[in-house]
């Protein structure tokens, strides 16, 4: 059900909105945006759902009536989604978001907090640029200009409006400019300063933060899954992040068992060990080493919050089957070297999303870290 209850996050944001809504006070260009992995797509989508709705309440959509079912299978007739796709003439695609609406919609049934590299992975896009092209401006204008099918609102959801390119946002621009009547833009983004400021001091703007722990929460206890505490806070607000975790809950174990090994190994800097154990990481393919260099991540920045925390953070239960303490881990982890850290380990998230060689990237990283964790500077080899 897409409704405003339905989402138990972003409290202050659905107020804001509904306040709107209950007034008919909607403006025609708006803009929700925040970090990624937060609930301002499914609040998006919730009040597009309210605009849309045969039998609104105070509460906005009442998630029964023939449009909020419609809604709730992304197939509403009056809601247009664009978003970054590719071109590709084998396959026979211009890049029009509308030629990949099968793929959208599946992706959309099983949660709304993925980003862009979950979409990408799910159009089996590798390589390919994705963006939101120009042809794409001409056939927002063309549906705005059309009547609406049930006479109410007609709805476009730019989903990483960022991803829009240069010439696309200044076509778009027109109809943000000179909206038609009933009309709604809708533009969610990951990163607002990526945007044109021609289309930013248009729009009505409405901030996302990442989310609270307690929400991630909340959201994970009403899709059954277990370890909701120890998810959340790896997570750290990132409900996308802690959905995937879920799914490797008899991984994660695992992770962590490597993680302390890791750690010792890059400490004593022993050759034969890195190179063994980047071996594993790499047989656990390109999303198992990004999720492990993700969990290096969160182990880092707990070590470095630690002294600032409840002793309930010291025991971290994602290491009881470990002779791992965060504890000790958290003194050879400052605020000297934990940014260097944190930086490095990004880069190899970069370096693997990017097709680079997993083990060659972990080997390195390795080395990295050994400098880092013993003697807090970067390998100077290694320096550029
Ligand atoms: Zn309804």
């Amino acid at each position: 059900m897409i409704t405003f209850d339905a989402f138990p996050f972003h409290q202050r944001q659905k107020e804001l909105l509904l306040t709107a809504f209950n007034a008919d006070r909607n403006s025609h260009a708006q803009l929700f945006h925040g970090p990624a992995g937060n609930g301002k797509f499914a609040i998006a989508l919730a009040y597009v759902a309210s605009l849309l709705c045969n039998l609104p309440g105070e509460k906005g959509a009442c998630g029964t009536c023939p449009s909020c079912v419609q809604m709730a299978k992304f197939a509403h007739p009056d809601v247009q989604y664009i978003f970054p796709t590719y071109t590709n003439a084998a396959e026979k695609v211009s890049g029009l978001s509308d030629e990949f609406i099968a793929p959208w919609r599946t992706l959309l049934q099983k949660h709304l907090f993925f980003d862009y590299t979950d979409w990408k992975q799910h159009l089996g896009a590798d390589t390919k640029k994705m963006e939101i092209r120009v042809k794409e401006a001409a056939a927002i204008n063309k549906n705005l200009s059309y009547k609406s099918y049930s006479g109410g609102y007609k709805i476009v959801v730019i989903w990483l409006a960022e991803t829009m390119n240069v010439a696309t946002a200044n076509k778009l621009l027109k109809n943000i400019e000179e909206p038609e009547e009933k009309t709604l833009i809708l533009m969610i983004s990951e990163n607002r300063e990526n945007l044109l400021a021609t289309i930013t001091s248009r729009v009505q703007s409405v901030f996302f933060p990442r989310l609270s722990e307690i929400e991630v929460q909340e959201v994970l206890r009403t899709k059954g899954v277990a370890n909701v505490e120890l998810l959340s806070q790896l997570s750290e607000g990132n409900l996308k992040t802690a959905l995937d975790l879920s799914h490797q809950s008899a991984e994660l174990d695992e992770i962590a068992r490597r993680f302390a090994h890791w750690m010792r190994v890059c400490y004593t800097v022993n050759m034969k060990e890195i190179v063994g154990l980047s071996d594993q990481v790499s047989k656990t393919g390109r999303e198992g080493a990004r999720m492990f260099i993700y969990f290096a991540a969160q182990v880092i920045r707990q070590a470095v919050l630690l002294p600032h925390r409840s002793a309930l953070h010291a025991n971290n239960p994602v290491f009881s089957n470990t002779d791992f303490k965060i504890q000790n881990f958290s003194k050879l982890v400052h605020p000297e070297n934990a940014g260097l850290i944190l930086k490095v380990l990004d880069e190899a998230q970069e370096d693997i999303a990017r097709f680079v060689n997993i083990k060659i990237v972990f080997t390195d990283l390795s080395i990295r870290m050994h400098y880092l964790l013993k003697r807090g500077v970067e390998a100077p080899f290694l320096q550029v």
